[in-house]
């Protein structure tokens, strides 16, 4: 015998198909919209700018303290060397034995050699902390989420869309007259992780 059933679950949106099995068109096309929505919200970039500028930043502050410590060794390494200070005075020719002055080269090069190592060892362990100081400013980031009882939450005007795409309005008349059917059709696909948010069409499928 035939029923009648209200709550009778909808074909896919996009391709058509059957409720069951669920083919996963839906969920792709709500994924990219929410993508797309979430660029075009400014407040998303704003976010991410604020964030990266301040850990940039911050990682490039700490690199500069390392980077001046070990100069500060470096130098004071370089000031210990025999003959360093006479062959300073004398811009590189200073007047001491060949084999000396090779040995106070070899010293140098040397010396410049690990300072240059540091220094990109520094600027590594600066650039590893990245993960955990963008952490910190994303963490620093406040927001505030209206209340369920807002009226712009439960009782939304969409501007120009509601009048280029009737299918929607008439769609979202159906759910703002609190139609039960509505109610209980989205409740059920709801539960069954299927999730268009009740005011937001899958994009394309209306147009
Ligand atoms: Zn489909």
């Amino acid at each position: 015998m035939a029923t009648v059933s209200g709550d009778i679950d909808p074909s896919c949106a996009i391709c058509g198909a059957p409720p069951f099995p669920e083919c996963p068109h839906e969920g792709e096309r709500m994924e990219l919209a929410l993508n797309q929505a979430q660029a075009r919200w400014s407040g998303m970039q704003e976010i991410r700018d604020w964030v990266l500028n301040h850990a940039r930043n911050q990682v490039m502050v700490t690199f500069h303290q390392l980077r001046q410590l070990r100069y500060q060794a470096h130098v004071g390494y370089l000031q210990s060397l025999p003959c360093f200070t006479l062959y300073y005075r004398y811009n590189g020719q200073p007047p001491i034995q060949p084999a000396q002055l090779h040995l106070l080269h070899t010293q140098i090069s040397q010396a410049n050699a690990i300072f240059k190592q540091g220094v990109d060892e520094d600027w590594r362990r600066s650039c590893l902390r990245y993960p955990d100081v963008l952490d910190y400013y994303f963490n620093l980031v406040g927001f505030v989420l209206p209340e369920e009882q807002d009226s712009a939450v439960s009782n939304p005007v969409f501007g120009a869309s509601a009048k280029e795409r009737p299918r929607v309005k008439a769609k979202k008349e159906s759910v703002d007259a609190g139609s039960a059917k509505e109610l209980r059709k989205k409740e059920h696909r709801r539960s069954r992780g299927r999730t268009p948010p009740p005011h937001a069409p899958m994009p394309g499928a209306y147009r």
